[in-house]
């Protein structure tokens, strides 16, 4: 899996990639991530990637002859002598489909991207009518540079590779995950028992495998209903709700409604 970043800050990625449980990913290769300059592809002394937006407003615009020479010269280094098939080319924006688990899932599958960090005020559309294969944003909201958005997606599919949390199975019990059934995980607690005069719930000391788990159902149906609704009815949908989870989440809301009566 090789990712090929495009970006004017290639030095931010420096710190990331050897730091945390997703190094082993990055150093060695299992993630290869190649950082492109956009500047060395750049014309005239200046080196100059951007320009004024036409039709006026505020702000500049990245060029896109850099970018599409950039992205020919990374083909080209990809594709080597054979004739390898089309990567896909997926730039960070805000009007992009926003990233999920299914999503990331579904890089992590893959065999890499060129990524475009955008700047400015984005890119000319033309390289993105030409070139671009996939759109992808971080959330609602406008972020100076795709850079932190490309290192989310990078985290993401790392520490889905094998091998590369230490607990191997640790991710498959992570919220989204099918282990859960996509619902949101569990609250854990650790070392002290009594913190601060709180203590922790009496079912996670009691050493009986099954009413743990028990309880880490019921807290992740809770949590989930309270903060991701829509999360509760996928699993509904897909038939991953059990009838005892049916239950506990007609109880729950039955209390809330009595709650609110009162
Ligand atoms: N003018 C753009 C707009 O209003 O949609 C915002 C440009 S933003 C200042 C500069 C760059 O940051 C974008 O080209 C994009 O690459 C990146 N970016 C900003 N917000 C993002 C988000 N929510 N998701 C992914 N990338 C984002």
């Amino acid at each position: 899996m090789r990712f090929d970043i495009v970006t004017l800050f290639p030095e931010l990625f420096a710190p990331f990639l050897t730091a945390g449980v997703t190094r082993r990913a990055f150093e060695s290769g299992q993630v290869e991530v190649k950082l492109w300059q956009l500047r060395d592809f750049a014309e005239g002394s200046y080196r100059r990637v951007d320009d004024r937006t036409f039709g006026g407003g505020p702000g500049m615009v990245m060029l896109a002859e850099p970018l599409a020479r950039c992205v020919a010269v990374i083909r080209a280094e990809r594709a080597g002598p054979q004739q390898a098939p089309e990567v896909p080319v997926a730039l960070f924006t805000p009007a992009g489909r926003k990233l999920d688990h299914g999503a990331v899932e579904q890089w992590a599958a893959g065999s890499g991207a060129i990524l475009i960090c955008g700047r400015y005020e984005g890119i000319d559309q033309r390289f993105v009518d030409m070139y671009v294969t996939h759109q992808i944003s971080l959330g609602d909201f406008v972020l100076s540079g795709g850079e932190l958005a490309a290192l989310a997606l990078l985290d993401a599919v790392a520490r889905l590779q094998p091998g590369v949390l230490h607990d191997a199975a640790s991710s498959q019990f992570d919220s989204f995950n099918s282990a859960l059934n996509g619902l949101l995980d569990s609250p854990h607690y650790t070392r002290p028992e009594m913190w601060r005069g709180a203590s922790v719930p009496d079912v996670l000391l009691s050493g009986h495998h099954a009413r743990i788990e028990h309880w880490r159902r019921e807290r992740s149906l809770a949590i989930t209903a309270a903060a991701r609704p829509d999360l509760i009815a996928a699993a509904r949908a897909a038939g991953q709700l059990t009838a005892d989870d049916e239950a506990y989440l007609n109880a729950a809301e039955n209390r809330k409604k009595g709650q609110a009566r009162i």
